[in-house]
């Protein structure tokens, strides 16, 4: 099933006339089946155990591409922003456990008559928004529970 995902990818990234690499294509396959968000470390050490040396600085760069291609979009951490997760499908929001980095996206803006009044209050036209959440996952929830 995730095959199918990674195709796209890589679909995209030739039309978009990125040279398909080796390096490239196994990041694509990282990131396209990630239901964790992962920074470049967590990559590398995943590409790692696929038998595969590339290097943390290519790992960086691919990870720019597929940025630049809009395939990944970078998450934003108490600690950080080095962490990526497969880009929304259209106006998404994410929720993000803090504990093991599962995460999801969801719909729905019942906060738009709050952004709305806080753009009059202020005299700003509001053009976009920018809205993630973070907690404990269904996982994590049970682990911490059972740790007590
Ligand atoms: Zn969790
Ligand atoms: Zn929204």
């Amino acid at each position: 099933m995730f095959e199918h995902q990674q195709n796209i990818w890589l679909e995209s990234l030739q039309k978009q006339g990125y040279r398909i690499t080796n390096p490239l294509k196994i990041i694509v396959e990282i990131m396209a089946s990630s239901d964790v968000i992962l920074n470049p470390t967590q990559v590398f050490l995943l590409a790692k155990e696929k038998n595969s040396n590339i290097g943390l600085v290519t790992i960086y760069r691919s990870m720019e591409k597929l940025e630049q291609a809009g395939l990944i979009g970078r998450v934003h951490m108490p600690d950080g922003c080095q962490s990526f997760f497969h880009a929304s499908n259209g106006h998404q929001h994410l929720i993000i456990c803090e504990q093991c980095g599962k995460a999801e996206y969801f719909e729905g803006d019942d906060l738009n008559p709050l952004f709305n009044r806080t753009g009059e209050q202020f005299g700003y036209q509001i053009t976009d928004h920018w809205l993630q959440l973070f907690g404990f996952c269904q996982k994590c929830k049970e682990i911490n529970l059972n740790r007590k």
